[in-house]
This record gives structure tokens, sequence and C-alpha cells, in this order.
């Protein structure tokens, strides 16, 4: 049997802190210089999400890949480690 993605990223589970340790730093960079807005495709998780005019960082379902880190053209990104104990912990099987 095949497994999906899907299936696969269900095996992980979440101890979600209350800070975020992903911060936008100027949103109005994100709106008005922007022209990709290429957070919104790079992440496999679907952390950022257009919400009117602003863009929304639901940092709990984070992977901790890093791809954001690198992947924001206009270096808007804060990115930390969850604090320990914090964060994902991916399973395999
Ligand atoms: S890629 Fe960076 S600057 Fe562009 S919308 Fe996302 S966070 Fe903002
Ligand atoms: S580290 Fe990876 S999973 Fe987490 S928000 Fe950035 S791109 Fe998405």
């Amino acid at each position: 049997m095949s497994v999906s993605v899907e299936d696969k990223l269900f095996l992980n589970r979440y101890q979600v802190d209350e800070d975020s340790h992903i911060r936008i730093l100027n949103q109005d960079i994100c709106l008005q210089e922007c022209e990709n807005q290429e957070c919104l495709y790079i992440c496999p998780a679907n952390v950022y999400q257009l919400e009117g005019d602003r863009i929304g960082v639901h940092y709990e379902g984070c992977l901790e890949c890093g791809t954001c880190r690198i992947g924001c053209p206009h270096l808007n990104i804060e990115w930390r480690f969850p604090r320990g104990g914090f964060g994902v912990r991916h399973k395999f099987g």
C-alpha cells in the first residue's frame, strides 16, 4: 500500500509554544514591495497565508525545514528554532 505525503506529515507530533518562533519583520514590505510573495509557495506546511491585507504566520505547523529563512527575497522573516521541548517531533514509519 502506498503512503501519501499527507499521511506521512500526519505522523508528526507538535508541542506548540505560545510564543511564535517565526516573525515577519515588516508587513508593509510584504504587501508593497514583494512581487511574488514567495513565502506563500515555498513552505511545505503552508505556514504563511495571505489573510486580507497581511501575511498570516501559522507557526504551529512549522516543520523546521529552514526554507523560509533563505527563501524570502527581502530577508523579512525572523526565524529561530523553537524553545527546548517545543516544536515538531518527526515520526517515521
Ligand atoms: S517572501 Fe518575505 S517579503 Fe515576501 S511576502 Fe513573504 S515574508 Fe513578506
Ligand atoms: S521552516 Fe520550513 S516549515 Fe517552517 S515555516 Fe519555514 S518553510 Fe515552513
